[in-house]
């Protein structure tokens, strides 16, 4: 199979025990029995989906994410991969992720998680300062991340992910260093790094003047480039602007994103991707618990123009530490990439941020540090 010819599945859980300060993904604390009513509606929502979508795989990546989907009882995390088994071809061999937090992995959870076929964990630590978690409101301890990765591993999971987060309130390169160290003791297959960003609406956006303050952008750019470089010293390989892995551990969903491969997206706010449409769920909770056809939780219907997919394929494809083949441009669109981004291309290389080697354009490392105002160029 050609890695386009790969399907991935998303299913959002939008439940958390806690809202943590900075956050604005759709999720938010919930009674047992609105998380009971949202898998009833996400099960219907599979079966519409699959006959809707008849033939749609075989699908080689499934990904829970949230919200945190750890914090579902694990029966609900069964029964939705069991009903995805009877409605999609999912591979045998498919990577299935579970992100969760922490503070919510006990032994019985892990060894459900793992008899219903989950074989990646994702755990949301963030920081191994326990200060610091607190700050951001953060359920969990430095010690619960311990202690959770041990217990995953006992479980038998060789595929973990921890996320980390740095520019945090306060925080200088003395305290990141020493959290990428309790990081490097676990020895995880995959990390992924991103920037604390300040989003409008959060409880940090709005109450900012009683956090320490937040490093500056020249601080937040060192701290990226101290994470980059110690990863890369402890054999981790670079494959994405935030992302890190093993040899042979990158996160295949994710990276179906960036190639854009098709997706479906279910459960609320959910995004798919399909026969250059892209669509998103309802993110409202009490149409998506009512529904009783695909229309009525299906919103911003957009199909792509061509114009619109090239500029995906640079601005999605661009991320990737490899960057994008010229030559799949050509197969995928009939023309050459020079020809319909010439200006960019060539202003981007002159000014040191884009680069062609072996027929493939990739950021440099001065272009990671505005890869924002890069990839918007190339979009219509
Ligand atoms: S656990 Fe994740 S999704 Fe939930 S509130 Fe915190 S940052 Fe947001």
């Amino acid at each position: 199979m050609t890695s386009k010819e790969q399907r991935g599945i998303y299913i959002h859980i939008p439940f958390c025990a806690k809202k943590c300060v900075y956050c604005d993904f759709l999720s938010a604390p919930q009674p047992d029995a609105v998380i009971q009513s949202y898998f009833d509606a996400l099960v219907r929502e599979i079966r519409l989906t699959a006959c809707e979508e008849e033939g749609y795989g075989p699908v080689s990546t499934v990904f829970f994410g949230g919200g945190t989907p750890g914090l579902v009882p694990a029966a609900c995390i069964t029964r939705v991969l069991a009903e995805l088994r009877a409605c999609f071809d999912i591979r045998k061999d498919a990577e299935i992720t579970l992100e969760t937090n922490p503070g919510l992995m006990d032994e019985e959870k892990l060894s459900a998680w793992r008899a219903a076929g989950i074989n990646r964990l994702s755990m949301g630590a963030q920081s191994f300062d326990d200060r610091e978690l607190k700050l951001l409101g953060r359920i969990h301890t430095a010690g619960q991340i311990r202690e959770g990765f041990a217990l995953a591993r006992t479980a038998g999971f060789t595929n973990i992910n921890i996320d980390l987060m740095e520019a945090l309130p306060g925080q200088d390169l003395c305290s990141l260093q020493k959290n990428i160290e309790a990081l490097l003791a676990l020895s995880p297959e995959h990390v992924s790094v991103y920037s604390l960003i300040l989003e409008d609406g959060t409880y940090l956006a709005e109450h900012l003047p009683e956090f320490p303050p937040l490093p500056d952008e020249d601080t937040e750019r060192a701290m990226y480039w101290h994470s980059v470089r110690f990863l890369l010293a402890h054999g981790y390989r670079q494959y994405e602007i935030s992302n890190f892995a093993k040899p042979g551990k990158a996160c295949l969903h994710n990276a179906s994103y960036w190639e854009r491969r098709e997706y479906l997206g279910l459960g609320l706010g959910a995004s798919s991707l399909r026969r250059e449409t892209r669509c998103t769920n309802t993110s409202d909770m009490s149409e998506y618990l009512s529904f009783t056809a695909l229309p009525d939780i299906r919103r911003n219907v957009t199909h792509l123009t061509r114009q619109d997919a090239q500029a995906e394929f640079f601005y999605l494809g661009l991320r990737k530490k490899e960057g994008v083949s010229l030559e799949e441009f050509r197969d995928a669109f009939g023309s050459d990439a020079r020809v319909i981004y010439g200006k960019v291309l060539e202003e981007h290389e002159k000014d040191g941020t884009l680069k062609e080697r072996d027929g493939r354009i990739f950021l440099t490392e001065r272009g990671l540090d505005v890869s924002n105002y890069i990839l918007c160029d190339f979009l219509p």
